[in-house]
């Protein structure tokens, strides 16, 4: 029997900038694509229904892509340290390829898998796929690790000519998939098996909002590039257009790389390009993913702590009622609702309303800021441990870099500015529709009989909380742990 090299797949779910699978085409044994699904894992065990979602789907396209080129996807559910074992006695393995993770318990996990594989006698490789740079290339000039963005996104940049995503191999003939040989620890199932789609269909809006797959994340990419990269700077903040480029999910998964994402838009405008305030602006949130997956790598401890030890000390009131009236959109602030349905139905909030919807949790409700990291990890499709958390701690005010404490915003005003028409909470709060736009953001503002007739307290609730006394009693709390 021929010698067969395992490529294994798990976020990275494309042909294109793939070094694992790259690497497993050019090499001349049999070739055994995998995905293992193993809820002991943490990559598994606790991702989001949303989420779920998104990878049912995702790996859809994937099988879809490995079969054009003859290989088959093969799906696992169960223990991988046994699946391998299986894999690797049956089928002649001699190596196992993956492309490497990031945050602390996949990049433990991972390692776990190495040695065990060395124990078995067969070679192992991780690649670098998931970040544009490995978070020790990025360093300051005492070899310290960079805590504030600005100084680490323009250590990134000068690097930036170096990015050269792999390109699939043209391949002189289709691989084949061999047949598989299977022992007696049998998990082999489809991807429907995985269970990974919801059982209550509630599922139906994401249906219609997202394309998933690389093909799909690729034409997405160049709609972007084309029509509103030049004009981002300005469009990202308004939550009623689509003014970004929306591939967050598909970045998570692996769909695209982010080295990818810089060469098309270097393709595209050109070095110089590089420079237009929106494409610069475009290319620094991409730098934001990038530090939050270099610092989570750097601190393990993120998702359980505020970095900012004050914090711990923070006397969070964590109201049941509260949450879960923000968790439902019914807090009768219309900004903060409407980004909580838009999440709820679509698996996505735009980045502008995350912030407010975060700042009102823990400022206004004064909610543990790592209870609403929780609810988005649960309810986003592009749900990723690192973005989620230093996003939540820099809202938080607890995080590296992070916005001040008394930076609280305000939903009213934040609405008035970024949502002026109300547009945006009109299409996901349909009971204020017959509300004028002065008082869309307020509608509690306007007298009685107005708020009478549009049902305030009855269709659609008045507020949970006064935004100024709870702005107070959130700014004297901060004062207690200074
Ligand atoms: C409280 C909170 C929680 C968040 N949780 C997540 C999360 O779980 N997963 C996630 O991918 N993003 C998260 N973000 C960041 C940001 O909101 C989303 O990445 C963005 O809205 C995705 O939309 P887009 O793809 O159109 O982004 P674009 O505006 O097109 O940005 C391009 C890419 O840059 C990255 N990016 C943009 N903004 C940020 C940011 N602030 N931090 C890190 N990466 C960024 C994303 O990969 C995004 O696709 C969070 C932000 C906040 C305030």
């Amino acid at each position: 029997m021929k010698a067969s090299t395992i490529v294994w797949f798990q976020n990275d779910l494309r042909l294109e900038d793939n070094p694992a699978l790259i690497h497993g085409i050019k090499s001349p044994s049999n070739l055994i694509p995998i995905f293992i699904w193993d809820e002991e894992r943490d990559w598994f065990s606790s991702m989001g229904e949303a989420s779920r979602w998104w990878l049912h789907h995702s790996l859809e396209a994937h099988r879809q892509s490995l079969k054009k080129l003859g290989l088959d996807l093969f799906i696992f559910k169960g223990k991988t340290d046994l699946v391998l074992q299986e894999l690797v006695g049956k089928n002649r393995v001699e190596q196992v390829l993956w492309n490497r993770r990031y945050d602390p318990s996949s990049f433990q996990s991972d390692k776990k898998v190495s040695r065990f594989l060395d124990g078995l006698g067969v070679e192992s490789s991780d690649f670098p796929a998931y970040t544009l740079f490995e978070p020790d290339r990025i360093r300051n000039k005492s070899g310290g690790i960079y805590k504030v963005f600005t100084p680490f996104w323009k250590c990134c940049l000068q690097f930036l000519d170096e990015i050269q995503p792999l390109a699939f191999p043209t391949l002189s003939e289709k691989v084949q998939t061999i047949p598989l040989h299977l022992g007696s620890y049998d998990c082999l199932c489809s991807i429907g098996d995985l269970g990974l789609l919801p059982q209550v269909k509630w599922d139906r809006l994401f249906e219609k909002t997202w394309n998933v797959g690389e093909k799909n994340a690729s034409l997405g990419l160049n709609d972007f590039l084309n029509t509103k990269a030049t004009q981002y700077k300005l469009s990202r903040d308004i939550p009623s257009v689509v003014g970004t480029s929306r591939l967050s999910a598909a970045l998570h998964f692996g769909e695209i790389s982010p080295r990818q994402v810089v060469q098309a838009t270097r393709e595209q405008f050109g070095d110089s390009g590089l420079q237009d305030p929106g494409v610069a602006c475009y290319l620094s949130e991409l730098g934001w993913r990038e530090f939050s997956t270099h610092l989570l790598y750097h601190f393990s401890e993120l998702p359980q702590k505020s970095l900012r030890p004050e914090f711990e000390k923070f006397p969070w009131q964590n109201s049941n009622l509260f949450l879960k009236a923000w968790q439902k959109g019914c807090t009768g602030i219309p900004m903060v609702d409407a980004g909580m349905r838009e999440l709820w139905q679509t698996g996505w909030m735009h980045n502008r309303v995350r912030m407010i919807v975060a700042s009102f949790l823990v400022k206004n409700l004064m909610v543990d800021w790592r209870l609403g990291a929780e609810w988005f990890s649960n309810s986003l499709v592009d749900a990723d441990i690192a973005s989620n958390v230093l996003s939540w701690q820099w809202v938080a005010g607890c995080g590296v870099d992070a916005s001040p404490y008394y930076r609280i915003f305000n939903p009213v005003t934040q609405g008035q500015k970024f949502d002026p028409e109300g547009e945006y909470v009109k299409k996901w709060i349909p009971e204020l529709c017959a509300i004028p736009k002065k008082w869309v953001h307020c509608p509690w503002e306007a007298n009685e009989d107005l708020q009478n007739h549009w049902g305030l307290g009855d269709d659609y609730p008045k507020p949970i909380v006064d935004l100024k006394e709870s702005r107070q009693i959130a700014l004297d709390a901060y004062q207690s742990i200074k």
